[in-house]
């Protein structure tokens, strides 16, 4: 393309992380304490991702000592606990990122690639002054919907078979709660009794009787900050793309509104929770699902319910449920209750290696793994611990002169068990 010729270069790397969310940080930390220069484009205003732009709070997925998992909860959280304050880990995460020397592009989002023989040269970027050129010698996918790799060529694959993904949400927290009333849900397990009946039956009522959306079927209310706080998982909306513009804003649209009728059910339904309020919400609408980039190996669900241990495993002893927000309607897809349990499980270096360009790897919820398996990999305790690997892989391809595929997964598996992470 002939623009590319005219473009500034503005930058040179060793290693260059598309987006900012978890995918993008721990990667970014992990290469810089190798001694990587390293660069993090960031569409955002602040970093974090998830953690902050979407408000999502706990970091899930079993705490593994010595990880970056571990250590973010560690740094994000004064006791260690996994609920994360979005505007706290703003600052943080921050303070963090420049405390390692890695340089964040802000407001800048990935728009195109330049390639040469199966290697990413460059990538293209949206600035306030038009568009520039970023070099690197790897470059790490944390965008989520796998942008980088889909613009540099590599194979991806979108939801389920009938092309449904997990529904859109925006995660938001109430304040006001009375001192005296503890109610969580965490999934469809809690049957905390109120003066009405039920907690999980109300909802659904209200789910039926028009009082809340159908869609929302219960509503997850996760200890927050303070004690008289909430996080609120409940929107959803169903069958609109996330990838797609026009459909991506009529999903905002339709969240906004659940918000209300989620605040009022509340206020109206449970005691102790009559003077509630929206003390902050997602800047974005929240995408659980878009594209799974092809790897080398192709994570399947079988692995993960049998916990199939890997030679070439990066992230041991991973652990969390099949958890499919239903693409089609309320509820679980695979249940009427609980997700479908795993046991503890691993992912191989394979999966954040793509198939075509030999200095890209996958980070975060866009690594090699099927519609199934990915409802259980894509939460941030174990997109942290993927991204600890993908950095250390990058980095030492840097060292070490190699490309993606001709590294060997044993030299990932010494540093990380330098750091005293257990892998087998
Ligand atoms: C509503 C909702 C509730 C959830 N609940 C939980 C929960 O309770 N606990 C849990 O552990 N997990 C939860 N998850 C899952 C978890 O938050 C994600 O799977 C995880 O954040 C994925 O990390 P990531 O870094 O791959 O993506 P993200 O966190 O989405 O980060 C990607 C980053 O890349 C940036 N980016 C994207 N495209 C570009 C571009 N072209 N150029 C530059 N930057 C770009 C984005 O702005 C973003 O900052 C939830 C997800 C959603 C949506």
């Amino acid at each position: 393309m002939e623009y590319i010729k005219q473009l500034d270069v503005i930058g040179e790397y060793d290693i260059v992380i598309a987006g900012g969310g978890p995918g993008g940080i721990g990667a970014a930390i992990s290469a810089a304490d190798m001694g990587m220069k390293v660069l993090i484009i960031e569409r955002a205003g602040v970093v974090g991702g998830n953690i902050t732009i979407g408000h999502v709070s706990p970091l899930m997925g079993r705490y593994i000592p010595n990880t970056m998992a571990d250590y973010i909860i560690r740094y994000l959280s004064d006791d260690n606990k996994p609920d994360c304050n979005a505007e706290e880990a703003k600052i943080r995460l921050t303070a963090l990122l420049d405390e390692k020397g890695i340089d964040v592009y802000l407001n800048t989002s990935l728009c195109d690639v330049i390639r040469a023989d199966n290697k990413i040269k460059s990538i293209v970027i949206s600035t306030q002054s038009g568009l520039k050129a970023v070099n690197g010698k790897v470059f790490i996918d944390g965008t989520g919907d796998g942008v980088l790799s889909y613009l540099a060529g590599e194979k991806t694959e979108y939801g389920r078979e009938d092309g449904l993904v997990q529904p859109m949400s925006i995660m938001f927290t109430i304040g006001g709660i009375a001192p005296d009333q503890k109610l969580t849900c965490y999934h469809e397990e809690d049957e905390t009794p109120l003066k009405k009946g039920g907690y999980l039956q109300m909802c659904r009522d209200a789910c039926k009787n028009g009082e809340l959306p159908p869609e929302v079927n219960i509503i997850r209310l996760y200890p927050g900050q303070n004690s008289d706080e909430r996080v609120v998982n409940a929107t959803q909306t169903n069958g609109y793309n996330p990838l797609e513009l026009s459909e991506y804003n009529k999903a905002q649209v339709a969240l906004r509104r659940q918000m209300k009728m989620v605040v009022d059910f509340l206020k109206n339904n449970v005691e102790g929770f009559e003077n509630v309020f929206i003390k902050d919400s997602s800047d974005i609408v929240g995408v659980r699902e878009s594209r799974r980039v092809m790897g080398q190996y192709v994570l399947d669900a079988d692995s993960l319910i049998d916990g199939r241990p890997f030679e070439d495993v990066i992230v041991h002893k991973a652990d969390f449920p099949i958890d499919i927000h239903n693409p089609a309607g309320a509820g679980q897809a695979e249940s009427e209750t609980l997700p479908v349990s795993t046991q503890k499980y691993d992912i191989p270096y394979r999966c954040i290696v793509p198939l075509v360009n030999e200095n890209l790897f996958l980070s975060g919820r866009c690594i090699s793994g099927t519609h199934r398996a990915h409802a259980s990999y894509r939460v941030m305790n174990i997109v942290l611990n993927v991204a600890e690997a993908a950095g250390i892989a990058a980095a030492l391809c840097i060292k070490n002169g190699e490309t993606n595929k001709t590294l060997g997964y044993k030299e990932v598996q010494k540093v990380l068990n330098e750091k005293g992470i257990e892998l087998f």
